[in-house]
């Protein structure tokens, strides 16, 4: 064993990132002090030290990430206060600007919902935003949406001075140990095995970014993320620029811009991006770099650089390429696995894990000790995550156009990923096709969003206005509002609950009396303690001890965990999940009782 490595601590935190430092941080202000963090190499040194630093709230309009992405812009602000250690904080400012009154929609949207929770985002125009960044065209800009107190931040300095409130706060922080797997007892994870000795363990962390879905197999857990090649480009110095100029993105040629040196720094969020190591990543890459593919990047470069006109003069330093993982839906992946209990994930940070580094470590830290997640973590939950997206076929096709969705293309409602589609078809799949439908995607399923009379669908734009499908949407609403309809929904988990305890199992877990006459359906929720609610459902009894549970499909994970943890020591039901066995037909409106009774008299 190594002289360093404890043999036992309450929380063992996996890698020494930004994120495994924000929750060794935040667990020592909750008072958990007996936190160890183990680092393969040196802290930062996975994808953290090369990060662009930028600290901004631009792109979200949910409580969650606003709430995450605001917190650590102010924790970052004052942190050096308390640690001694400077996070290199400095809000210059950060400017989105837009050249179509597509994209200057999404800004003023989100201007709408961020000033609501306190944001200073204000929509400015085009002369404005030359003059505060004299460097850039605004010919062509018709607005664009600023906020005066974000900016950036040095990733080595976040993560370090985090990591300096941690071991203040008592925890340990080991580097140059690497875990190689896990100790279990049964479902339970008990430790972690490392190259220098094991280590006992009531909690362990997976806070180890790229190589968190490598690592986790080992304990039969799936995080589905992959690695992609991630660019910017440093120039020499150049005039007109000095360190307090804001950061300028233009997400119409997926390009930002800050001052790096007196030169520029010209990040890219390219929308074909190249998938790093798939069958996975090299576990001794530390500090690392990727050669990079200068054809493949020089089309994105020539249109961001557009944007600053004298970067076609300034002197190239280097074209930086390191790799950063993203998920199928460029959301983290945050919270317990479903597989095991004892074990908590945060990785799959999308090219955000410094900006919301500190706030996924509050809430991380918070889910840890309470057992509860203080925030709405739906969308962030691990449990939202399918076995198929960590298939290498579908991490490698997904990845490639996962840096533009997150840079503005993911955010237009008539927005739907084009890549590995068709994943999961419902058996009248192409009866709908035929009927003309649009079909859009959830949880790997295909469902019609509409139907075209003439059996066509013409290209869809990214839009938040009207198109040919809005009539269309209109008709059905109607019909099905003043006549009946019938809608398509085998994409909803289903799942029978079988045997003698099955009453007592659902009867515990539903706010609602699920448990009446047969045949009966009733619609109830599933709480935590605190009243949360953690599933919206359906509960049918068919028979006396048989019953079908019916929920969304992105709930199937959490359903069928609670389900299976609900049985107590002498109870005896099965769970079997029928989702893919099982059509729904869902007949709405006022005149369904008259279709189904000449239907089925
Ligand atoms: C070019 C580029 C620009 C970026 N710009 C920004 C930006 O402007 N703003 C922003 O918010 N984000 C940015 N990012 C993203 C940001 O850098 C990442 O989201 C963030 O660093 C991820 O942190 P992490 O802690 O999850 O992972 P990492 O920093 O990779 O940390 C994981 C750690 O785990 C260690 N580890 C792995 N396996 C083991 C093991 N078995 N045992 C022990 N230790 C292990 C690794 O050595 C590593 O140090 C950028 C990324 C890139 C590539």
């Amino acid at each position: 064993m190594s002289q360093n490595l404890p043999a036992r601590a309450r929380v063992v935190i996996v890698g020494g990132g930004v994120i495994g430092c924000s929750i060794a941080y935040h667990l020592t202000k909750l008072g958990v002090s007996d936190v160890l963090l183990i680092e393969k190499d040196q802290l930062t040194a996975g994808t953290t030290w090369h990060a662009a630093g930028l600290i901004t709230s631009a792109g979200y309009h949910d409580d969650t990430s606003l709430w995450m992405a605001r917190y650590s812009r102010d924790l970052y602000a004052r942190l050096e206060e308390e640690t001694g250690h400077s996070t290199g904080f400095r809000p210059v400012g950060h400017l989105s600007v837009a050249t179509s009154p597509e994209r200057l929609e999404t800004l003023i949207r989100e201007r709408d919902f961020q000033v609501g929770y306190g944001v200073p985002n204000e929509i400015i125009s085009a002369k404005e935003v030359g003059e505060l960044f004299p460097l850039a065209k605004i010919d062509d800009i018709i607005g664009a949406s600023y906020v005066a107190d974000e900016g950036r931040a040095d990733p080595v300095g976040v993560a370090t001075s985090m990591a300096k409130g941690a071991r203040m706060g008592g925890a340990t922080i080991v580097e140059g140990v690497a875990v190689t797997g896990f100790t279990r007892t049964g479902r339970r994870i008990t430790g972690v095995t490392t190259d220098s000795g094991t280590v006992e363990a009531d909690t362990v962390v997976l806070a180890c970014g790229l190589w968190t879905r490598q690592l986790a197999r080992k304990a039969g857990v799936d995080v589905p993320l992959q690695a992609a090649e991630h660019y910017y480009l440093l120039t020499e110095p150049m005039a007109g620029v000095h360190r307090d100029l804001p950061i300028i993105e233009d997400l119409a040629c997926y390009g930002y811009f800050r001052e790096e040196g007196d030169g520029m720094l010209v990040g890219l969020f390219e929308p074909v991006a190249a998938p790093w190591h798939p069958k996975g990543a090299p576990e001794e890459f530390a500090f690392g770099t990727i050669p990079p593919d200068w054809e493949r990047m020089t089309p994105f470069l020539e249109k961001a650089m557009e944007r600053i006109p004298s970067l076609s003069d300034a002197g190239i330093r280097t074209l930086f390429c390191g790799p950063e993982s993203f998920t199928a839906d460029v959301l983290p992946m945050l919270g317990p696995p479903p597989e095991v209990e004892g074990m908590f994930v945060a990785a799959g940070l999308n090219s955000v894990g410094i900006l919301l580094g500190g706030g996924v470590g509050s809430v991380m830290a918070s889910w840890i000790v309470d057992g509860i997640c203080p925030v709405d973590i739906a969308g962030f939950s691990i449990e939202r995550a399918l076995p198929f997206e960590n298939s290498l076929r579908f991490r490698t096709e997904r990845t490639v156009e996962q840096l533009g969705v997150l840079f503005g293309d993911g955010s237009f409602p008539t927005f739907h990923q084009h890549s590995a589609r068709g994943i999961r078809r419902t058996p009248l799949h192409e009866h709908w096709a035929r009927a003309g439908a649009y079909f859009a995607v959830s949880a790997g399923w295909e469902y019609p969003e509409w139907f075209s009379p003439t059996g066509e669908n013409a290209h869809v734009p990214w839009t938040w206005g009207r198109g040919y499908w809005t009539p269309l949407i209109a008709e059905e609403h109607r019909t099905i509002r003043e006549a009946v309809g019938v809608m398509d929904m085998t994409l909803m988990s289903k799942f029978l609950v079988q045997g003698p305890s099955a009453a007592a199992i659902l009867d515990r877990l539903s706010a609602n009396d699920v448990v009446g006459a047969i045949g009966r359906v009733v619609y109830t929720q599933w709480c935590n303690d605190r009243g949360g609610i953690m599933a919206d459902l359906t509960v049918t009894r068919l028979d006396e001890d048989r019953f079908m549970v019916v929920v969304s499909d992105v709930s199937h994970r959490r359903v069928e965990r609670m389900l299976l943890d609900e049985l107590r020591d002498g109870e005896f039901a099965t769970v079997t999940d029928i989702t893919a066995g099982m059509v729904i037909l869902s007949v709405q409106g006022p005149n369904s009782r008259e279709l189904l009774s000449r239907v089925s008299p």
